[in-house]
């Protein structure tokens, strides 16, 4: 029957064919498909962020070996108030990095009482550390922080119509953008590239553009402990403080909390956040904690 229908199909060009067929072709189509082209697995996000998580890991477990073949100094000098001391007069912490980092020893002031470290880290020139927040937020996302941001924020008993603030902003959190949209002059600064919204135009983006402008008072959330000279920018950004302005500057890091990322070069714990005010010639108005919400409000 079949045979008698397909000849009489043949004269339009046409000829029936079972189901069963039909698909078994479609699968061996299909099959010769992915052997043409097989997949461009560099194409594949998820595998290119594990390769990259994967160099970084490899990259700071080479750094790791070659540190530990290396012969101690005997002394050591604090990263925040320049004391030297002997390193066995220096305690020791101990943690890893999450993100790849490896081993992250750092140690406490005897002086001051920062808790700062790791060396690895600090060792690192602008341009490396620079390399380091590119390579990390190509693989890994920071979260929210809005609440605290806006904590900081509110510190500064804002008043409409003044101009403030948000320092080192990053683009994860939407605290800026609220704050305009409830008619607050609120600006972000954020010199990392990787770390900036690139399309929201009320982005400082350069130390330069902070230098040219003042503002009524200026805030930042989880940005204190990232930085490498902590005295130095306090001095620099309050040089952005119009007269009699205040800056509040949040993060855990005024206790040893959050210590498994080797992004976090300092811990003010003890009187370290005086000393860092007193030698940036800032003043402190007020020191506040409340659970892991901490923040210092300094004046120039
Ligand atoms: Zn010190």
């Amino acid at each position: 029957m079949k045979q008698i229908i397909n000849i009489a199909l043949r004269t339009i060009g046409l000829r029936l064919v079972r189901n069963k067929t039909l698909v078994a072709l479609e699968q061996r189509v299909a099959s010769l498909d992915a052997v043409e082209n097989p997949p461009d697995l560099y194409s594949d996000v998820s595998l290119r962020k594990e390769v990259l998580r994967d160099n970084i890991r490899i990259y700071w477990k080479a750094i790791d070996h070659t540190n530990r073949s290396q012969v101690p100094s005997l002394s050591i000098v604090c990263a925040l108030c320049d004391h030297e001391s002997a390193l066995e007069k220096a305690e020791v912490f101990q943690s890893r990095c999450i993100f790849g980092g490896g081993e992250l020893t750092r140690h406490r002031c005897p002086a001051c009482g920062v808790i700062y470290g790791p060396a690895k880290m600090l060792a690192l020139s602008d341009g490396e550390l620079a390399d380091e927040y590119e390579a990390h937020y190509r693989v890994y996302e920071e979260g929210d922080s809005s609440v605290h941001e806006l904590r900081a924020f509110y510190a500064l008993n804002p008043v409409l119509g003044g101009r403030y603030l948000n320092f080192g902003s990053g683009k994860w959190s939407e605290t800026s953008k609220l704050l305009r949209s409830q008619g607050w002059d609120v600006w972000s600064f954020e010199p990392n590239v990787s770390a900036a919204s690139a399309s929201d135009p009320f982005v400082l983006r350069s130390w330069a553009d902070l230098t040219d402008s003042r503002f009524d008072g200026i805030f930042s959330n989880n940005v204190l402990e990232h930085l490498r000279n902590p005295v130095a920018t306090l001095r620099t950004i309050a040089n952005s403080l119009k007269p009699d302005c205040l800056m509040v500057h949040a993060t855990p890091c005024f206790e040893y909390l959050y210590e498994y990322t080797r992004f976090h070069l300092f811990f003010f714990t003890g009187r370290s956040k005086y000393v860092m005010a007193d030698l940036a010639g800032l003043t402190v108005v007020d020191y506040f904690s409340d659970g892991e919400y901490m923040h210092i409000i300094l004046s120039a």
